[in-house]
């Protein structure tokens, strides 16, 4: 089995990155991807771990970027010692500190009982919207995350404040630099018509974008299928991922989404493949 979307403790998940490799190995992973919000931290751990356990782990991270509208990007394979993703990803983090800190400020002028202490305890290293969650679910503010979001974090909720973020163009070029495969995350979940995805992905296209991640979670059967259409007409690799965050999602179980994928081997040597000449070609 295969599953690559993984999160840790380096950003939003509850297990840590070897936990993580532990657990797959026990439920029959043969091949994952570590896949943190804005960071490779968890990586190393987790690829040392996959060589004990024999589970293939490939290097991988999540970008929040596009101004406009928020995408998700996966750079599969990345060198997690390159300087350029290095640079960029410090600056996101930086960015992610700053709007984590404006939102808990907002909370607590209108009287929730939080602290940036707090919120900061909940996280080990990229800090997100689910650790305040956490933070108010323990404090009975609310009684889960899915709550927490849709009445005070959320992007139309009272609380939310916008993040600085990178362009899609930069997100894109960066990864390549890194040695990566840049593949669209979820895109059956950013609330785009069909068309209006569409025009993004041949506009990432022109920047390098060489995936699709068309089994998720969080996509329906029609999207599973219109994706897949899409990478065949363009050329472009096909992915799938969980995007498993442990007890936060406690819906998502490793290899969620994924009962469909009944190609997922040979999509993963084709993405391995990609990975071999994107690390070659820098
Ligand atoms: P952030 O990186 O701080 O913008 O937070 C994004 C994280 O929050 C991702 O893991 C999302 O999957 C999660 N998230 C976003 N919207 C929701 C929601 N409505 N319910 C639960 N989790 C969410
Ligand atoms: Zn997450
Ligand atoms: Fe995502
Ligand atoms: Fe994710």
């Amino acid at each position: 089995m295969i599953d690559l979307h993984i999160h840790t403790t380096a950003s939003d998940g509850t297990l840590s990155p070897s936990d993580v490799v532990m657990l797959a190995k026990k439920q029959g992973f043969t091949s994952i991807a570590i896949a943190d919000h804005d960071t490779v931290g968890g990586v190393p751990q987790a690829m040392r771990a996959g060589e004990e356990q024999g589970v293939q782990v490939l290097p991988c991270v999540e970008l929040s970027v596009g101004k406009e509208h928020e995408i998700h990007l996966l750079g599969y394979g990345i060198d997690p010692q390159s300087g350029y993703i290095k640079a960029i990803l410090e600056q996101m983090q930086r960015d992610r500190d700053d709007r984590i800190k404006a939102m808990v400020e907002k909370l607590a002028e209108a009287g929730f009982p939080i602290e940036l202490s707090e919120v900061e305890k909940k996280a080990s290293g990229s800090i997100g919207r689910p650790h305040i969650a956490s933070v108010l679910i323990e404090k009975g503010v609310v009684g889960s995350v899915k709550d927490a979001f849709a009445k005070y974090i959320g992007k139309n909720a009272p609380y939310y404040v916008e993040r600085r973020k990178i362009s899609t163009r930069q997100a894109i070029e960066t990864i390549l630099n890194a040695g990566g495969v840049p593949v669209i995350a979820h895109p059956g979940q950013l609330l785009l018509s069909e068309t209006h995805l569409l025009s993004w992905i041949d506009y990432m296209i022109g920047f390098g974008l060489r995936g699709l991640e068309c089994y998720h979670s969080g996509h329906t059967r029609q999207w599973e299928v219109f994706l897949r259409r899409v990478c065949k007409e363009r050329g472009l690799l096909v992915t799938g991922g969980s995007d498993f965050h442990g007890t936060v999602k406690p819906d998502i179980a490793l290899g969620t989404g994924l009962a469909n994928w009944r190609d997922a081997p040979q999509c993963l040597e084709r993405l391995l493949d990609a990975m071999d000449k994107a690390g070659d070609g820098k």
